[in-house]
């Protein structure tokens, strides 16, 4: 397996170079050769933290656990699910902090689950930068006060709530299927940036439709789309807390 991430390694840097994305090329490292914990990091960082990534691990969580654990993981200590488990916590800590120095900035928040996602905010000092065992990101993750995830795709926060998600089927593990989010679900909250991101797609939106080039059924259902999103950004503005109003 070594041998085989180096090739892959060094596959992927020839191919940067042959199509001039020089930015893609993996770096030379000087602590020697990428072995397999370090690749086993790197997959699990990639999975919980980039861009999109948690949609993918809501996706993929119940496979990677499955097939992973129950096979590669399982023969030693320190799997990729226990990876997995701390690079997730470490996401949740990072949407906590982002929003408890947001909200401290001044930043409204709205939603059916805004007052929810304040209270989980305001723990965020307590474990931030804090997390490197297992353990830990297991105490995270099992505490329902703190379970908020970014959903960009879906310009809203999911503060999970199993019973109140809309999102679940019966054959998933406990994560929010943040691929299938709904918009009516109690678990949503919005900050001031995601109104300003619905606001954007709108507008992105109207100027698709505007197009001779559009079929008009095509472009009504964009202008039918841009005005929903419209009408969720104004509802954010006109509900919108502050972390100086009574959260009880
Ligand atoms: S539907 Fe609800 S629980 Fe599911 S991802 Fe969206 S906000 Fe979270």
């Amino acid at each position: 397996m070594r041998h085989r991430i180096e090739d892959f390694a060094s596959w992927s840097s020839q191919l940067a170079l042959h199509l001039d994305c020089r930015h893609e090329i993996v770096p030379d490292d000087p602590h020697g050769t990428i072995g397999v914990p370090r690749f086993r990091r790197s997959l699990a960082w990639r999975i919980a933290l980039r861009p999109g990534g948690l949609v993918a691990l809501a996706i993929q969580y119940g496979h990677i656990r499955t097939a992973m654990s129950a096979g590669y993981a399982a023969r030693g200590r320190g799997g990729i699910h226990e990876l997995l488990d701390i690079e997730t916590a470490r996401a949740t800590a990072d949407t906590l902090t982002t929003l408890h120095d947001d909200l401290a900035a001044g930043t409204g928040i709205s939603g059916p689950a805004a007052r929810r996602a304040i209270h989980a905010a305001a723990q965020a000092p307590a474990f931030a930068g804090s997390i490197r065992t297992h353990r830990q990101a297991r105490d995270i993750l099992g505490n329902p006060a703190l379970t908020v995830y970014d959903n960009p795709q879906a310009f809203l926060m999911c503060v999970y709530n199993r019973d109140r998600a809309l999102c679940h089927r019966l054959d998933i593990a406990d994560t929010p299927q943040l691929d299938r989010c709904q918009p009516s679900c109690a678990n949503v909250a919005r900050a001031d940036h995601h109104a300003d991101q619905l606001l954007r797609q709108a507008t992105s939106l109207e100027k698709q439709a505007a197009s001779e080039a559009l079929p008009g059924p095509l472009a009504d259902r964009l202008s039918q789309h841009a005005e929903k999103l419209r009408a969720l950004s104004d509802r954010h503005h006109h509900d919108r807390l502050h972390t100086q109003e009574p959260t009880s």
